[in-house]
């Protein structure tokens, strides 16, 4: 067991490449790879992780990189982090798996109470437990027509809220989300986002936000929407802050006609952008709010939470599923949450927001290939585009990011036209090896602009 809880401290918090990347043991496992995995499933870098710590992952060749995504915003405490470990460990000898539905135990209870606690609003909540977030926004939208009795669903341009087929429907990317997938399921309607890069200069939130009513009112009808359903900040879409008065507007009309206003956080929660919630910048109270990557620092767990009158309107039974709130997920979640509060994620969130922007703005002035910078927090990216206009540049970005990889740091990439890199780095993530990930992604950018 001390083994274990030594292991992740052991990680020495340092880039550094030892062989070519990816070496030769990655290429031996890529090799068993391609004869066993399917070819469906898709990985981002090319190298096979045997340790992780903090912000630093090493592979199996023993090279180090500086982690810049946190398994999609999952490790915001870090990789292995030994709080979290220690309470996964208590668990596991303690029990694995009852079923909350069979034999229920306090640690779901415990999380319920956290989530009732630190999502935004002081009303009555209550929570649900779930595995992955596609399954919480489901039961976000079977909660909401439920309580509506109404059945229209409203999302967005460039939305991702899952893989599974109600949430493949309310994702708006083809591909590779959607592509040969259908048929979808119905009763879902998709309106226009608002995307201040992309928008009319000096379009308001509140403009934005009459121009999605003004379709929603001609081509479905106020009377029949259930959920009005949006990430705060898009995530995959490609990290698009809203112009600030669309979101509080969306909740106002959802109050005026009857609708469930629902924030998916799943990518966007746990001082991922600097608060709890990305809600909280613009004091948005969701009448339900989805979770799932942040919440329990790498194992899976999701959650719904929202007003108790909500989620009670639902019939005994009527939600669950086997593994939701499994009780060792739980134990990392509220170790994941002490953490947080412990160390002030929300400032350290803050902190990185405050040494990144200048050091992209300086990247964005110098190259000209960046048409904006943006984000909240440690949630930041930069959208890649043609010098002197705002077309897409998606073989630049792969470019950059595929450079990035070779020189030990991870980067993601997203956005609806494939040319946004986005970065989120381990909260926990040490200042020197921040600026380090950064001189390399300058580094990427010079030897490939006008290439
Ligand atoms: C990742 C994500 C989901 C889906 O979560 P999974 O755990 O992959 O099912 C849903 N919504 C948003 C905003 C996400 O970023």
């Amino acid at each position: 067991m001390t083994d274990l809880l030594t292991g992740p401290d052991t990680v020495a918090q340092e880039r550094r490449l030892v062989t070519e990347v990816p070496g030769p043991r990655s290429r031996e496992l890529a090799a068993r790879r391609a004869a066993a995995v399917t070819s469906a499933v898709g990985s981002v870098l090319p190298v096979y992780v045997e340790r992780a710590g903090g912000g630093v992952i090493v592979d199996v060749d023993g090279n180090s990189f500086i982690d810049m995504g946190s398994g999609i915003a999952v490790t915001s405490v870090g990789h292995a982090a030994p709080e979290v470990v220690a309470a996964i460990q208590a668990q596991a000898a303690s029990f694995l798996h009852t079923c909350f539905m069979v034999g229920p135990y306090e640690g779901y209870v415990a999380v319920a109470e956290e989530l009732d606690r630190l999502t935004p609003g002081d009303h009555e909540k209550r929570s649900a437990l779930f595995n992955s977030g596609a399954e919480a926004v489901e039961n976000a939208v079977k909660v909401a027509r439920v309580a509506t009795g109404r059945s229209a669903v409203v999302v967005f341009d460039h939305a991702y809220h899952g893989r599974t087929n109600l949430t493949m429907a309310l994702t708006a990317k083809n591909m590779p989300y959607k592509h040969g997938f259908g048929p979808f399921a119905g009763e879902i309607y998709r309106v226009p986002m608002s995307y201040p890069y992309r928008d009319e200069p000096g379009m308001t939130g509140e403009q934005a936000a009459a121009r999605a009513f003004a379709l929603i009112e001609t081509q479905i009808g106020a009377e029949n929407v259930a959920a009005v359903l949006i990430e705060p900040i898009q995530g995959e879409g490609g990290f698009v802050v809203p112009a600030p008065g669309f979101l509080p507007a969306l909740a106002d009309w959802c109050t005026r006609s009857g609708a469930v206003f629902i924030a998916d956080e799943v990518q966007t929660g746990f001082c991922r952008t600097g608060s709890w919630f990305a809600s909280d910048h613009e004091q948005v109270v969701p009448d339900l709010i989805t979770t799932a990557k942040g919440i329990a620092a790498g194992m899976p767990l999701a959650a719904l939470t929202g007003r108790a009158e909500l989620l009670d309107a639902v019939h005994t039974g009527g939600l669950g599923g086997t593994y939701g709130g499994n009780p060792v997920a739980c134990a990392a979640a509220l170790a994941n949450i002490r953490l947080m509060e412990a160390q002030d994620l929300n400032g350290a969130a803050r902190a990185i927001e405050a040494t990144m922007l200048p050091r992209l703005r300086a990247l964005q002035e110098r190259t000209g290939a960046i048409g904006d910078v943006r984000g909240r927090g440690a949630m930041l990216a930069l959208e890649v585009v043609k010098p002197g206009t705002n077309e897409p540049d998606a073989a630049l970005m792969y470019a950059v990011s595929k450079a990035c990889h070779a020189e030990g740091v991870l980067v993601l990439t997203a956005g609806t036209y494939g040319n946004v890199l986005r970065f989120l780095p381990p909260l926990v993530i040490g200042q020197d090896l921040l600026a380090e990930a950064l001189d390399v992604l300058d580094a990427a950018f010079d030897a490939h602009v006008g290439k």
